[in-house]
């Protein structure tokens, strides 16, 4: 028979390592500028960090006991245990990178966890946000929790008051750019904070509006934990027509969506969207 698995006190032993193992790191993340460790599986030039990340994790899932598939920016697909198909185990060791080697203080571990390769079979995630140390939860049919406190995303309605995410990072700028200007035109504050997992998790607890990325270049990897967390505060994420979001949870897959944080907004979010 499967053993059943309580799987947050796990991700929460997996954040702490995490911790652990970078700390030694951040000392000199900043000035040795990190060289690049050749390409990830999906895609970026890794960091030590982001190897000894996600290490970190790794070791404390082996360590109890547990067979997993793991999905990894870093290193794509492995198996661990003698049932590797009984768990799924999504990461992204370390959501903003660069943000980190930079000094600025805003990234994340994402650690989603599934029963198939799908995003829609996840039930269990979390994202910590490493140095403010805060951390976000979420169990399928459970809440969403930030520090074991339940979340709410905003009620706010008007694009005046919004504050809404943009990631625009990307070379096809001008390209996406034109599917944005109403949208840019009529919200008055408009942010990219640089680790996407993270800034899901600011629209799940009503830090901000809402947040979009239609680059066409955000993996699944990054926003596998975040989408549970979401959809469990009770705000929305969906693709740019508004249908639910469906992708494999693969290193290589690519996600275009819009979150929001109330219906009300994220129809005026999708019909601006639609004007361009
Ligand atoms: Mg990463």
């Amino acid at each position: 028979m499967k053993k059943e698995i309580s799987w947050l006190p796990i991700l929460i032993q997996c954040r702490d390592n995490v911790k652990r193992r970078i700390t030694p790191l951040l000392k000199t993340a900043k000035k040795q500028q990190q060289p690049n460790l050749g390409i990830g599986a999906g895609g970026d030039p890794i960091k030590q960090i982001d190897i000894e990340a996600e290490k970190a994790i790794v070791e404390t899932l082996v360590r109890q006991g547990i067979s997993f598939t793991l999905i990894s920016e870093e290193s794509g697909i492995k198996e661990y245990g003698g049932k590797p198909d009984e768990n799924y185990v999504t990461v992204d060791p370390i959501d903003g990178t660069t943000n980190l080697t930079r000094g600025i203080p805003f990234y994340a571990t994402s650690i989603a966890v599934s029963t198939k390769l799908e995003l829609n079979a996840v039930h269990t995630a979390l994202v910590a946000d490493l140095s403010h140390g805060t951390t976000y939860t979420a169990k399928k049919g459970g809440g969403a929790y930030r520090d074991g406190k339940k979340m709410v995303p905003s009620k706010q309605t008007s694009l005046e008051e919004a504050v809404i995410g943009i990631d625009l990072n990307t070379y096809k700028a001008r390209e996406i750019a034109s599917c944005l200007t109403s949208l840019i035109e009529k919200t008055k504050h408009i942010r990219h904070l640089g680790a996407n997992a993270l800034e899901l998790c600011y629209v799940a607890d009503g830090t901000t509006d809402a947040f979009i990325d239609i680059r066409g270049k955000l993996r699944t990897t990054d926003t596998a934990a975040a989408w549970l967390i979401i959809r469990e505060a009770g705000a929305l994420i969906t693709t740019p027509n508004g249908k639910p979001l469906e992708a494999k949870l693969d290193p290589k897959e690519r996600l275009t969506f819009v979150a929001s944080a109330n219906l009300q907004i994220h129809e005026k979010i999708l019909s601006l969207m639609k004007e361009g």
